[in-house]
């Protein structure tokens, strides 16, 4: 049996998550289950899972954690609270396999303290390599813990290098496919003035309210390509962005002889998340197969980063190394906060993320520490351009 901690166990990933692992009950135990707010859902599914533990991320829940665990008559699991008790469940010796689905760089420390005690992280939070890079995969090569990419364009490169070995793998190119968002097929729409609601609505994926935003933007792209740069080792420069509204092909690998290998599939995170759970098996996850017999239609044009800036963006952070890409993802990540709760308009997230960018050095943050330190000096900044922003609105 795999004890599995899934870290974000109310969200869309952690959802589909439970979903698969429901299916292999004699394969799979949940020891863990953590969330930030929901304590209502954490504590139905702790009803069902009978998980040794349970955690809300901020302390002052967990009184309304323990009331929501007693109305529902769930007795004899521990109720923790705090960033802390997150983070020392990732590295619990109870727990073999971490699925890591929180969002934001609110999962950076967890997914260290994983790495260091050597887990299997099956990671969906891609923030968390976005901003860790190479001093995050150096310490999981370290420790011997396994980081198997449950992020969909990820985890099809990772299924078209299986066997691929180093000589090889120094030439390919990768070209992660990308739906286009919300707005790709709709060169009319005035982006300056689309609401939360509309940027929310997502054509080919049902996710999370933040990764929706960042679809969006083509922001999700941007921080696919600085995690498939540090996932796989191939330079930013052999790393493609193709948009392909069908989302059918996940991604793709280019050898050097030209082959283009792709995995195809119906737009279902529960089969990444399945891949990693069982690999190197393959699990059934209830997935509806591509109906072959059927027509269809597979396009594939070049993306637009004069329209969606933060693509270009995310290519330069990457290139500036250090805490570039930790200020890109701090400042997107302070931008759609912003942006849903009506404070700026949709285009201000790029603007600001460039803002920010610009100040940036690129610094070396080679420890957890840096790059928290990092992480928390660019929101502080970006806060601030919101507050002078809405404040130069509202005069
Ligand atoms: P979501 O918003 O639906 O769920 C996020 C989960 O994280 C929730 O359980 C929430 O309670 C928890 N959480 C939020 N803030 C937290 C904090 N400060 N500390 C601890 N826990 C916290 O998001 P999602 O769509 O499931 O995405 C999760 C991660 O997976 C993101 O990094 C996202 O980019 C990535 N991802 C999602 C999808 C998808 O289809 N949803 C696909 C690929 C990658
Ligand atoms: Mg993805």
């Amino acid at each position: 049996m795999q004890q599995i901690a899934l870290l974000g166990a109310t969200g869309s990933i952690g959802t589909s998550a439970l979903d698969v692992i429901a299916r292999h009950p004699d394969r799979y135990s949940v020891a863990a289950l953590t969330c930030a707010h929901n304590v209502r859902k954490l504590a139905s599914l702790a009803k069902e899972w009978r998980p040794a533990v349970v955690a809300v991320a901020h302390k002052e829940n967990w009184a309304a954690l323990k009331e929501a665990m007693h109305e529902v008559n769930v007795t004899g699991v521990e109720m923790l609270a705090g960033a802390e008790a997150i983070a020392s469940i990732a590295e619990s010796r109870a727990v073999d396999t971490v699925l890591q689905a929180v969002v934001g760089a609110a999962g950076l420390e967890p997914t260290f303290r994983a790495a260091a005690a050597g887990k299997r992280i099956l990671l969906a939070n891609k923030e968390s390599v976005v901003c860790g890079g190479e001093t995050l995969m150096q310490l999981a090569r370290t420790r011997g813990a396994k980081i198997l990419p449950v992020d969909s364009e990820h985890n099809a490169v990772f299924q078209c290098l299986e066997g691929c070995d180093a000589a090889a793998r120094a030439n390919v190119r990768l070209w992660l496919t990308c739906s286009g968002g919300p707005f790709h097929a709709h060169p009319e729409t005035d982006l300056e003035s689309v609401t939360p609601e509309r940027a929310l609505a997502h054509p080919t994926w049902s996710m999370g309210r933040k990764i929706s935003i960042d679809s969006a933007t083509l922001m999700n792209k941007g921080l696919e390509v600085i995690e498939a740069h540090h996932l796989f080792g191939v330079p930013g420069e052999r790393i493609g962005v193709v948009i392909h509204p069908q989302s059918v092909v996940h991604s793709m690998v280019e050898y050097a002889d030209g082959s283009v290998l792709a995995q195809l599939a119906s737009t279902d995170m529960r089969l990444p998340i399945a891949y990693c759970l069982g690999y190197p098996e393959r699990l059934e996850a209830g997935v509806r197969k591509l109906d072959f017999a059927s027509a269809m239609n597979l396009t594939f044009t070049p993306p637009d980063t004069a329209r969606f800036p933060q693509l270009a963006l995310a290519y330069e952070a990457l290139a500036m190394g250090g805490t570039g890409t930790i200020v890109l993802n701090a400042a997107n990540e302070v931008g759609v906060q912003a942006f849903l709760a009506g404070k700026i308009g949709f285009c201000d997230i790029a603007r600001l993320c460039r803002a920010m960018l610009e100040k940036a050095d690129g610094t070396a943050a080679a420890t957890l520490e840096a790059i928290l330190e990092a992480d928390r000096e660019a929101r502080r900044s970006a806060a601030d351009w919101v507050r002078e922003k809405t404040a130069a609105r509202g005069a």
